[in-house]
């Protein structure tokens, strides 16, 4: 029988800690996510809406593409934001540069193209709209102050922000974010999350990472706890009969919201903002059973699309 003499170093490798946050790849990640549109759209009720949403994907990677480095924090405010546990990239506190205008004007002549009547018109009054108008209904749509917004416009400028600061989160190094007391809120920005990831592969094995909303950074918490209170009681799971099981909405009945909830396990291309796209009939049910949803899409709101 033979014997195989392991060296010490290989018995134990080093141990690799999960990372707390993953930020996000700014060079594949609308690409992806327009893929995964078009693969949805496929066969889909809502095929026409799902596509224009791949091309609008496509059209975002094309303007992060062209865009050049925004100003980023400096290192006194970054030590600043990490000694407060405050996120670096703050929708609030940060000053925007006039790039993400240029991202979203490459947007807007990308997309028009493809869009139909009411989209075209929305481009149109985007268009018309100064520099100041543009700044302030993007400070609103950050601030989730959607009252009386040009509904059908807000996706296309949510386009825009993400583009601008996934820019800000992939350029950061992995130790400019703090871990903050705050688990419901991106330690990066500080936006709410569009759905969580359960997800496969080494250290991250089975491991659930919410979705930002904004940078698209995602942060580990735990599994079966509300990600809106934080509450693990009352948690529970649904997905429409026969409907695709890598989706399901996770329901609190601590507060009454609901988040969805993506497995890797089932499928390995989910993304989060474009299957949550393709299963708005499980928003339609869990507005009805009366659970209110506890974070955005900021490429559908409610009357943004025909669809
Ligand atoms: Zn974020
Ligand atoms: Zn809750």
């Amino acid at each position: 029988m033979a014997t195989t003499i392991i060296e010490p170093g290989f018995i134990q490798p080093p141990s690799i800690e999960p990372p707390f946050l993953r930020q996000p790849n700014a060079s594949v990640l609308f690409g992806e996510r327009s893929r995964r549109l078009m693969s949805l759209a496929e066969g889909h009720a809502m095929a026409d809406f799902l596509r224009f949403m791949g091309h609008l994907a496509e059209a975002q990677h094309h303007a992060l593409n062209n865009l050049g480095t925004p100003k980023l924090p400096d290192a006194e405010q970054i030590m600043l934001c990490k000694t407060h546990g405050m996120p670096p990239l703050g929708t609030q506190t940060l000053l925007r540069d006039a790039s993400w205008r240029e991202g979203l004007s490459t947007i807007l002549k990308q997309v028009s193209g493809q869009a139909n009547a009411a989209t075209q018109a929305a481009i149109a009054r985007i268009q018309a709209l100064s520099e100041t108008e543009l700044d302030i209904f993007a400070d609103r749509l950050l601030s989730g102050d959607y009252a009386g917004l040009d509904l059908a416009a807000a996706p296309l400028i949510g386009a825009a922000l993400q583009v601008y600061w996934v820019r800000l989160a992939s350029a950061l190094e992995p130790g400019d974010f703090p871990r903050p007391d705050v688990h419901t809120l991106c330690p990066a920005c500080g936006s709410l999350p569009t759905a969580s990831v359960v997800r496969i592969g080494g250290v991250e094995q089975g491991l659930r990472y919410l979705h930002c909303s904004l940078c698209e950074s995602e942060w580990n918490m735990v599994r079966i706890k509300c990600s809106h209170c934080e509450s693990t009681k009352g948690i529970a799971y649904f997905n429409i009969d026969g409907g695709d099981e890598a989706v399901k909405a996770e329901i609190c009945d601590e507060c009454n919201s609901y988040l969805k909830i993506l497995y890797m396990e089932k499928n390995m291309a989910v993304d989060p903002v474009a299957d949550d796209l393709a299963s708005l009939a499980l928003d339609i049910l869990m507005d009805e059973a009366g659970y209110q949803r506890s974070g955005p899409n900021l490429l559908l709101f409610p009357g943004s699309h025909d669809a």
